[in-house]
Parts: C-alpha cells; sequence; structure tokens
C-alpha cells in the first residue's frame, strides 16, 4: 500500500498534474495532500483549507485515486467529512494533545471512515495508544498506524529520528495496519531509497511518500518531496517482503530451532547470574558495603564493550543488555539489604 502525494495542496494544477503522474504507478493506492498545515512559525504557509479540498475532490474525480488529508480540529472533520475525504490522517503534532484527539474522536463518531494515527513528536508510546482508544472508543474500527519518526535532541542525519522498535512494540500492543512515513522521518530526498527499504525489511504495511509534481518549488517540505516519475524509480528498487514466514519446513525452521536452544542457554545463564549476584547481596548485607559500586560497573561494562567489540557486537546492544542486566541485580541486593531492615 503506498500512499502518495503533495505535502501541501497548492493550488489546482499542482495537485491535478501530481495526481495524474501518480495515478501512472499501479502501486499508488491513495493520494494525500496536506489542506491544513501546522506550522511550526506563524507567517509561513498554513494550506489553502477548503478551496484546496475542491481540488482535491476534483484530483480524485479526473484519477479514481482515493483522497486522504489531516484533520486537527472538529472543524476540518466537518469539512472532510462533507467532501466526502476517503480517508482521515491525524498529524504528529496532534496526537501530542488528549485533548485535540477527543475532539477529533468526538466529531467523527457515528462514521468509521478510516483514520490514519500519526505517532506523537514525542517518543511516548503510551499517547499513541491512548490516541487509538479514543478513536476505538468512538466506534471507529478503520485504524491503522503511521511511524513518522520522532523529535530527537541528539545530531541526527533524520528530520524524525525512527526509533524503529516503538513502532513495532506499538503493534505488538494493537493489531492495526502499520505504514511508514519515510518522507518526514528523513527530512531530505537522500536517505528515502535506504529507509524504505528499512521500513519494508521490518515489515511494515505501508509506505506514506511525499510527491510533488515540482518539489523545489513546493510551499511546504521542499527538500523531501520527490517527483512521481523519483517514486517510481525508488519503488522499482525496493524488494517487498512477504509478512508470513511461510512453511514451518526448511532452512527457516532449522534457523529459529538454533535460536530458541541458544534462547534457552541464555535464560539459564542469566538464572545463574542472578544466583550469584544474589550470593554478593548476602555478602554486602554481613558486611555493610553498599549495592551499588560504581567503579567496579564502569570497569565491567567497559571490559564487555571491548570483548563485545572483537566479537563483532555493536557498542549501543552491550550497553543496553547489561544496564538491564545491572538494574536487576541492584534491584535483587536491595531487597536482600531491605530485608534485614524489616526484620
Ligand atoms: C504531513 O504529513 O504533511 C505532516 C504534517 O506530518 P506530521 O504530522 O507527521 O509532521
Ligand atoms: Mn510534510
Amino acid at each position: 500500500m503506498i500512499i502518495a502525494g503533495p505535502c501541501s495542496v497548492e493550488n489546482e494544477a499542482q495537485i491535478l498534474a501530481t495526481a495524474h503522474a501518480l495515478a501512472q504507478i499501479p502501486e499508488v493506492k491513495m493520494l494525500r495532500g496536506g489542506i491544513w498545515k501546522p506550522r511550526t512559525r506563524p507567517e509561513a504557509f498554513e494550506g489553502r483549507g477548503e478551496e484546496g479540498l475542491k481540488w482535491l475532490c476534483e484530483a480524485k474525480r479526473q484519477t479514481g485515486l482515493p483522497i486522504a488529508t489531516e484533520v486537527a480540529t472538529p472543524g476540518h472533520v466537518k469539512l472532510a467529512l462533507k467532501y466526502k475525504v476517503d480517508a482521515l490522517w491525524i498529524g504528529a503534532r496532534t496526537v501530542v494533545n488528549p485533548f485535540s484527539v477527543q475532539q477529533l474522536a468526538d466529531a467523527l463518531q457515528g462514521t468509521d471512515i478510516p483514520v490514519f494515527i500519526k505517532n506523537p513528536v514525542s517518543p511516548d508510546l503510551n499517547l499513541w495508544i491512548g490516541a487509538f482508544e479514543r478513536f476505538q472508543k468512538a466506534g471507529l474500527t478503520r485504524l491503522s498506524a503511521v511511524h513518522r519518526g520522532f523529535s530527537y535532541y541528539k545530531e541526527s542525519p533524520y528530520r524524525n529520528f525512527p526509533m524503529w522498535e516503538i513502532p513495532i512494540e506499538l503493534t505488538q500492543h494493537l493489531n492495526v495496519p502499520l505504514i511508514t512515513d519515510v518522507s518526514h522521518i528523513c527530512g531530505n530526498r537522500e536517505l528515502l531509497q535506504v529507509t524504505a527499504q528499512k521500513a519494508l525489511d521490518l515489515a511494515t504495511d505501508g509506505l506514506m511518500i511525499e510527491c510533488h509534481i515540482n518539489p523545489a518549488e513546493a510551499l511546504t517540505d521542499a527538500q523531501q518531496q520527490i517527483t512521481p516519475e523519483a517514486l517510481k524509480e525508488l519503488l522499482s528498487h525496493l524488494t517487498f517482503r512477504s509478512k508470513q514466514a511461510g512453511g514451518v519446513e526448511g532452512e527457516l525452521a532449522g534457523l529459529r530451532g538454533e535460536i530458541d536452544d541458544i534462547d534457552a542457554e541464555l535464560l539459564q545463564l542469566l538464572a545463574r547470574r542472578m544466583e550469584v549476584s544474589s550470593r554478593i547481596g548476602e555478602y554486602k548485607k554481613q558486611n555493610n558495603v553498599a549495592v551499588v559500586q560504581m567503579d567496579r560497573w564502569k570497569q565491567i561494562l567497559s571490559d564487555h564493550i571491548a570483548v563485545g567489540g572483537s566479537l563483532g557486537l555493536d557498542q549501543e546492544l552491550i550497553n543496553v543488555v547489561f544496564e538491564a542486566i545491572h538494574q536487576a541485580s541492584i534491584c535483587r541486593q536491595s531487597a536482600i539489604l531491605d530485608d534485614d531492615k524489616n526484620q
């Protein structure tokens, strides 16, 4: 499922030309176009409003492509429903605000229009899940998630850092299709191809890609939009993956068996490690030694990172795994010392 179209509907000629070119690409199943644009600064182009909606409808009439637009207020919802827009999306800046999400859910009660819910700008899984719950409670059943990346305080090649684990975790909580908005993740054209492939490798259900007939002249997000021609090229280089792993016979089943065995070993080792940690806890209790010994811990972690590196393991992986193990150890030992106080 590819949803493509301009960041903003700017004028009738722009949306019609873009739509006609996109309609020639069989994978494109829906035309997107922003009518009301949430902008960081008030002087920026804020969308054409109702007039733009008429042009978007005309593009649908001429090409047959279903249309989608962003709604952020009940007033937007009213107009989008009046013009029979086929699907709506809730923007990342709106999803952060439960009052706004509730107002939108209330405004849509009694309809069952497809709604794409973007992740909130902040990496807050519960806030994203909460937005789904508000629409579900209002009776909407055709909900999908759109992963568009997250604001990030460190320097990064992305406009919005992907944090792929968050959308994956979302789909473990909610049984909804996941679309990856690679344009807003990347913020540039150069990273689109690899990011789209990465999304497909992680079993996304579709892509949202901003396309403009003349990206250089776009009034919003000019750096990240591509021409329909470039979209065609990009799609032709993607490998689409099957979501199903296929039969349980054969090579994949064998490899999965190996993983299961290794995981079982890891669990045994973890249990043994915790057991030794408990004995250290007992020792610390008897000898009045503090649980956290930061110097020793820093030494262990840097040794593990060095050894892990020589085994081809990522530093981040070692950090995350051993920090979690260390935290569990501290909890176990604190409980042992606490026991002492309670007696
Ligand atoms: C958009 O899709 O044009 C948009 C504004 O997206 P987001 O809410 O993800 O920033
Ligand atoms: Mn945009």
